[in-house]
């Protein structure tokens, strides 16, 4: 392909996206494939000779789209949303052209110093104190494991990095029964060990147990494990729990043991003042991740990971070969220093877009709005005769079942909902998932999309309760 025909190809495309924007909801947001349905219709070897872009982007049509899952469709409200927006989009679009590396500030200056100050934008944005710093990762799975390397590196005076784990006493973290797998994932990659991550109980509302946590902690110590860190977790993966910082700070802070804090989903609430009384006890929090790249319209991949002390941060990683050697290293961010990987994505330019092209106050516009659909779905579900709510709803995750009255055996309730979320996705017109909160099988709904209206969410609950209606047939 020569300049020519990408500039051609590139208005095709552009318009295609345009197209897809607009018809997304047309669609059938998952599609009925089976397993293997795609990949037989791809060639088992690669071409030999460079084929057509149009024969290229046709099987792009004809095999993977009809294979997607739209996550873009407002009607797509499973899972957490991964959400995106037409500026992230264009930036996408530069950073692909740009096709900048960005380890180093010499390696893309504009976007190591965007990225500086599109963080304290942010920091700023949801109320963190100005002590904070930020860096942006790709997962929140990868600003957790930052978290608990440093949170290792400051308990053991940076000795793990220098001798490995062999002559240190075990070190544990805690975390809520409710936490994100990547907590569990993550203490095993950075060597505590899956035995000695401590998942404390929950609350009847999903938040960590407080009395429960110093228990362990003390049993902890008694028995010469060192407390290391505290996960505590603003908006759970299953119910949106909020754990209460401010009793944990008080732990951690008495304890002396590292607090991070895991809002991957729910810190974008923080942009509304009236969400911020979750991180009263902020002062005592050594670092906080949350995820832009789920319901801050910017596309995936985007972390925000902040640190109160950067220079543990960058003591921890820090790694000064010859080769990447510079003349500015002593005045500038080298964010490779920052985090795990040596190689980056311009991420901080779609952000910057996003930021700019609503402002704060149209963020905090749709943020309030989807707050607001979920609620009035809340109330729609408490009247509804045959279905309840599982769990409280702090932001706009929905955690409901259908509950005929008749029924009160536990294993048939699981299975009725197991089967009626099945009906439900196979309808094409919705997309939910589940959980399991207190051993129910619960379905969960979030309305986070960022074109999602109240028309949406109208049909979404048709949909639940005519087919919970045709169960009952
Ligand atoms: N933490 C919480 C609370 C989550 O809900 C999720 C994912 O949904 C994660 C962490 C992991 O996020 P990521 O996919 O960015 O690693």
């Amino acid at each position: 392909m020569d300049s020519t025909q990408f500039r051609k190809e590139a208005h095709k495309l552009a318009d295609w996206m345009a197209d897809y924007f607009e018809q997304v909801e047309d669609y059938p947001v998952k599609p009925e494939v089976q397993p293997g349905d795609i990949i037989q219709q791809l060639p088992e070897s690669p071409p030999d000779s460079g084929e057509s872009f149009d024969k290229i982007f046709k099987d792009f049509q004809q095999v993977i789209m009809p294979g997607m899952t739209h996550w873009e469709s407002p009607s797509f409200m499973g899972y957490f949303p991964a959400n995106k927006s037409y500026p992230s989009v264009l930036a996408e679009m530069l950073t692909a052209t740009l096709g900048a590396q960005c380890m180093s500030w010499v390696t893309s200056p504009a976007a190591t110093e965007l990225e500086e100050r599109v963080m304290e934008w942010l920091r700023d944005m949801i109320g963190l104190p100005a002590h904070f710093s930020g860096v942006i990762q790709d997962t929140a799975s990868t600003s957790t494991l930052a978290a608990l390397l440093m949170a290792r590196e400051q308990a053991t005076d940076f000795e793990v990095n220098k001798a490995g784990f062999s002559s240190r006493r075990p070190l544990a973290v805690y975390c809520s029964s409710e936490t994100h797998s990547s907590i569990e994932k993550d203490v095993k990659i950075a060597g505590f060990g899956h035995k000695y991550l401590r998942k404390i109980p929950v609350n009847s509302d999903f938040s960590i147990n407080i009395q429960a946590l110093e228990k362990k902690i003390q049993a902890d110590l008694k028995q010469g494990i060192e407390p290391t860190c505290v996960v505590a977790t603003l908006g759970t993966t299953g119910s949106t729990a909020v754990d209460s910082l401010p009793e944990i700070a008080d732990i951690c802070r008495r304890y002396d043991i590292f607090l991070h804090v895991d809002a991957a989903y729910a810190g974008t609430a923080l942009l509304l003042p009236e969400h911020r009384t979750m991180i009263e006890g902020i002062e005592q929090v050594n670092s906080f991740v949350f995820n832009p790249h789920k319901w801050m319209f910017t596309n995936f991949d985007c972390s925000a990971f902040f640190v109160r002390d950067q220079s543990l941060l960058v003591r921890t990683f820090e790694i000064m070969p010859e080769y990447l050697k510079t003349a500015e290293d002593k005045r500038v961010r080298n964010y490779r220093d920052w985090g795990i990987q040596l190689g980056r994505r311009f991420r901080a330019l779609k952000l910057w877009f996003v930021i700019r092209d609503f402002g704060v106050k149209g963020l905090q516009e749709k943020i309030r709005l989807h707050i607001k659909l979920a609620q009035d779905l809340e109330q729609a579900i408490r009247q509804a005769p045959n279905f309840e709510l599982l769990a409280p709803v702090p932001f706009n995750l929905l955690c409901f079942r259908y509950h005929p009255a008749h029924l009160s055996d536990e294993k048939k309730l699981n299975r009725l909902n197991k089967t009626l979320l099945e009906q439900i996705n196979k309808t094409g017109e919705l997309f939910i998932t589940h959980t399991k909160l207190s051993g129910r099988y619960t379905l969960r709904m979030v309305i986070g999309n960022t074109h999602v209206e109240q028309r949406h969410v109208e049909q979404a609950w048709n949909v639940i309760s005519e087919q919970a209606a045709k169960l009952r047939e």
